[in-house]
């Protein structure tokens, strides 16, 4: 426990400059953060829905108008080449306008009709009423946008909110966080807790709710953690995704979905394409066209060239996870189609890489290599695809390709994943209506899914009120025979079919 604040040195990760700092907090600054963050929470849960819908949108306004500077930050912590950090800063303005305009209708105070005898005359409803204090703890692959599809929901939702984004990335969205409380003056219920995995554990300590976006070991410890505490949690894990390429498939398209879908960010995605399973029939073709692809893309570090395709990876661990990854299936047999190496010159990187021969034994197949390597097995058909595409413990997302969209749809169901794509890839990322959640050990629970995302910060209270009133009633004191007698005929003549029933004959 540390008693002094420290700082911590961001860097860039194509070549290693510091490009900022950021103050990190003792276990008492983030308990002092949280007593100051839910002192204001009760102001901001009256004010509504609909108000708090409104500062959500002169935040998103204030991103239109400040995206350059987002993703110049952005670019310089996490290595991002230009069209990945564009489509962060785009997506989040995506993110706030889909969630503001769903608020006040995930919400509204529900009533009921009562079932039966023993609710008649009562009135039933349910209301939302948030968790006072939500705790994010986020990774580095997507500075921004992990952050704030968690956050906003939750602030629409009511609650106070306090992020720890990953001490590799925490510039971007610290300006973000800034604007809100600085240059719009909003309610004081957005704050960062900033530092490593110990800051981390003490928002897990202070938080009434804890969402997390992380690898699975971390996610285990803080469900542990949550499970201790008694508070709810939603973990976004790992995942191993496996693409499904069929006999059947248009091969250019399942090929640039291959290449773009294994790739993009580094292939520093959750449900990146890690694992490609492939019909012997158009195995060849699929292969030749996605190494031709492959090999065009422009790559490598670069903080200033904007015409990169696949940039820099975001540290020195996640760079020595691919190589040991690549090097474990050469080693075991498999071929390098292209790449295969770490990118030369200053930073992190490592050169686009197909590799095929591989099996399903290798690591490669079978943890996260969360880098840009698209390995590529060769199958006997479809039932073969299916069988190994389930054999994983992750079940994060998966796709199918597929000339018969029946044929895609019926695989999907038999799929052990939380989402399925059908020649598509990634799209269900940015299907802010459909619930995103990992399956086996890829998760618990699941953000988005429209109304579903606010409503989760928040917990059901039901509400009775009596619509007669008098002195007693039916199933009070003081018993008697006669009370019960005609307690048991009315539910009798509610429940029963038949008139035996109902009379009780
Ligand atoms: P990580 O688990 O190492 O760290 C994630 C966050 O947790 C960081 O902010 C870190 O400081 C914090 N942390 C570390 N130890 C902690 C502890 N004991 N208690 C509380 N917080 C702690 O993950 P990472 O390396 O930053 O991110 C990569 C992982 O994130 C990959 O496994 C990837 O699949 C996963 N991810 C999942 C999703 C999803 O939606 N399922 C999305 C993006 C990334």
């Amino acid at each position: 426990m540390r008693g002094v604040t420290e700082t911590l040195a961001v860097h860039d990760p194509t070549d290693g400059r510091v490009v900022g700092d950021a103050p990190t907090q003792s276990r008492e600054e983030v308990q002092a953060l949280a007593t100051r963050l839910r002192a204001a929470q009760p102001a901001w849960e009256a004010l509504g829905p609909k108000a708090r819908a409104e500062h959500v949108g002169r935040l998103r306004d204030w991103v239109l108008d400040h995206q350059d500077e987002l993703v110049t930050l952005l670019r310089s912590e996490s290595g991002k080449s230009m069209p990945d950090a564009a489509l962060e800063a785009m997506g989040i303005v995506d993110v706030m306008t889909f969630f503001a305009g769903k608020a006040e209708s995930a919400l509204a105070d529900e009533s009921q009709r009562p079932h039966g005898p023993l609710t008649m005359g009562k009135q039933l409803g349910v209301r939302r009423r948030p968790y006072p204090l939500v705790g994010i703890i986020t990774p580095w692959n997507f500075p921004l946008t992990l952050p704030v599809m968690d956050a906003i929901p939750a602030l629409l939702a009511g609650a106070a909110v306090m992020v720890k984004p990953s001490e590799y990335t925490p510039l971007a969205l610290q300006r973000m966080v800034r604007a809100w409380n600085e240059d719009l003056g909003a309610p004081d219920v957005f704050a960062l807790a900033l530092g490593t995995g110990d800051v981390g554990e003490s928002v897990v300590e202070v938080s009434d709710y804890v969402q997390f976006t992380g690898s699975t070991v971390t996610g285990r410890k803080i469900g542990v953690r949550c499970a201790e505490r008694l508070i709810p949690c939603g973990l976004e894990l790992g995942g191993k995704d496996p693409m499904l390429v069929l006999a059947d498939a248009n091969i250019e398209r399942a090929a640039n979905a291959a290449a773009w879908g294994g790739l993009v960010n580094s292939g520093q995605v959750c449900t990146s394409v890690e694992r490609v399973y492939v019909e012997s029939a158009v195995y060849d073709e699929f292969v030749d066209q996605l190494v031709e692809r492959v090999r065009g893309l422009r790559h490598g570090p670069s903080a200033t060239d904007d015409l990169r395709d696949v940039g820099a990876m975001a540290n020195a661990n996640q760079v020595d996870v691919v190589e040991r990854h690549v090097n474990d299936a050469i080693a075991s047999g498999a071929r390098v189609l292209t790449g295969g190496r770490r990118g030369a010159g200053p930073g992190f990187s490592y050169e686009p890489t197909v590799l095929v021969d591989v099996d399903q034994d290798m690591l490669v197949m079978r943890e996260e290599t969360f880098g840009p390597v698209i390995p590529v097995m060769r199958v006997t058909d479809a039932e073969q695809a299916i069988e190994l595409a389930n054999d994983s413990p992750y079940g994060l997302s998966a796709s199918v390709w597929t000339s018969s969209k029946d044929r895609g749809l019926a695989i999907a169901r038999r799929l052990e994943v939380g989402a399925v794509n059908v020649n598509d890839v990634l799209s269900n990322l940015f299907a802010f209506g459909l619930p995103m959640g990992g399956w086996k050990r890829s998760g618990l629970g699941a953000r988005l899914g429209g109304e579903d995302a606010i409503r989760k910060y928040c917990r059901s209270q039901a509400v009775t009120v009596a619509r007669m009133t008098p002195a007693t009633e039916l199933a009070w004191y003081p018993y008697a025979s006669w009370k019960t007698k005609l307690a048991g005929r009315i539910v009798r003549l509610s429940a029963a079919r038949d008139l035996r029933r109902r009379l009780g004959v």
